[in-house]
């Protein structure tokens, strides 16, 4: 069966075409620039990349195009569109109402649509990217997968902030938490590599990207996660500013910053790029400290004592840790951060194999000492997979 999992942003869509249940990758692709003249589509097949460039006014269009791509006779992907079975759709916020994937009926999109008060940025743009799927594609099966779901079990003593309770009542204002998953399918792998069961093991994951969370997963269920309310709380990532004192944008706000400035400020303006006034980018960061740029140096070592801020408090809320995970591009890729991080945890029972670590980059592996207590994994996350593997448990429900 082909599935095709969509991740719909606000003038983007990537893709990606499995054939399941094998998880074979038959393509994938990304179109950008949705709304502007010069909407570009790169599609890979076979080992090749096609670059397709042309306006793209809207998201069905950007549909149309991509369906387009994968049937193009000079390089059919897929005979026919038809073919494509099922559609699963990443859908960032689910509010308390899911806690996990779903097929998708006139009901579970009036929920997406309610959800965008939570989430402004994300719902949107996904719930186009689902209207459109529908249009083009009417006969597949269409599931939702909710960046929320696996957090769902994060019980009310961590997701309650000490606010009001009426708050939380009136507006359901809470931590809900992202990234679930990745923090699902790379605590689940590391259960698997230590030849266990998902129940039988306490992990904490490190997804670290363009944005960064860390998630305390105990036998198989998420117990507390960084990001909050919103994205923004937690560690420090690429251009968000993770955890400060609230109290800072009162003081901002006096001094005559709107709430507009405000968002955009802790958002887009702060994180690594806030500090470092340069870059958001971690590999830059690290040619810049290299070359030894103080601002750059101190933004990495914020991002570092942050993040190891979290492992010490999540240890301290599984009680007893099994394995730490590291993912995401930067958790993936930069083996001198992984060292930074876990420096100074030897306390708690982590001790990173220098030469394992610099060995383990963009793959899976082990990096720590064989004498270290902890077990410390790189697992190249698999969101994409992870969707396709939950629509087409579900649409095989339904075909
Ligand atoms: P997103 O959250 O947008 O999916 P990624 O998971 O791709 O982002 O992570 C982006 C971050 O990962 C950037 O800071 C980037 O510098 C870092 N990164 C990506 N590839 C590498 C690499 N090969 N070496 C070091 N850092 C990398």
């Amino acid at each position: 069966m082909k599935v095709l999992v969509i991740n719909a942003g606000s003038s983007s869509i990537k893709y990606q075409l499995f054939e399941m249940p094998s998880k074979e990758v038959i393509a994938k692709g990304l179109l950008e620039r949705i709304g502007e003249q010069d909407s570009n589509l790169s599609h890979k097949h076979n080992g090749s990349e096609y670059k397709t460039k042309k306006y793209v006014p809207d998201h069905t269009a950007g549909m149309s195009l991509i369906l387009e791509t994968l049937v193009d006779t000079d390089n059919p992907t897929i005979e026919d569109i038809s073919q494509i079975r099922a559609v699963g759709h990443r859908v960032v916020h689910g509010g308390e109402e899911f806690t996990g994937s779903c097929l998708i009926d006139e009901n579970v999109i009036a929920s997406i649509e309610k959800f965008a008060d939570l989430a402004p940025l994300h719902n949107p743009p996904n719930l186009v990217g689902i209207v459109a799927a529908i249009e083009n594609l009417p006969g597949a099966v269409q599931v939702a997968c909710f960046d929320t779901a696996f957090h769902a079990s994060i019980p009310k003593t961590a997701y309650l902030y000490a606010l009001p309770y009426e708050i939380y009542e009136k507006y359901r204002v809470r931590r809900y938490g992202f990234h679930g998953t990745s923090h699902n399918y790379v605590a689940r792998r590391a259960a698997e590599l230590e030849g266990k069961k998902f129940e039988d093991i306490n992990t904490i994951t490190c997804h670290l990207g363009n944005g960064c969370s860390i998630a305390a997963v105990k036998a198989g269920k998420s117990i507390d996660t960084s990001m909050g309310f919103t994205p923004l709380e937690g560690v420090v990532m690429g251009t968000r500013s993770g955890d400060f004192d609230p109290a800072i944008l009162f003081y901002l706000a006096e001094k005559g910053y709107s709430i507009s400035d405000l968002n955009d400020m802790c958002n887009k303006q702060s994180g690594l790029l806030g500090i470092s006034g340069s870059s958001n980018d971690m590999r830059n960061l690290c040619d810049l400290a290299d070359s030894g740029d103080e601002r750059a140096i101190l933004a990495i070592d914020i991002f570092a004592y942050r993040i190891r801020k979290y492992v010490g408090a999540y240890t301290a809320a599984l009680g007893s840790v099994d394995t730490i995970v590291f993912t995401g591009g930067i958790g993936e890729n930069n083996s001198g951060l992984r060292e930074k991080i876990c420096g100074n945890l030897t306390q708690i029972g982590v001790e990173i194999d220098e030469q394992k670590n610099a060995n383990v980059i963009r793959k899976e592996g082990v990096i720590n000492t064989d004498s270290s207590r902890i077990r410390v994994y790189v697992i190249p996350t698999d969101e994409e997979g992870v969707i396709a593997e939950d629509t087409y448990r579900l649409a095989g429900e339904k075909v």
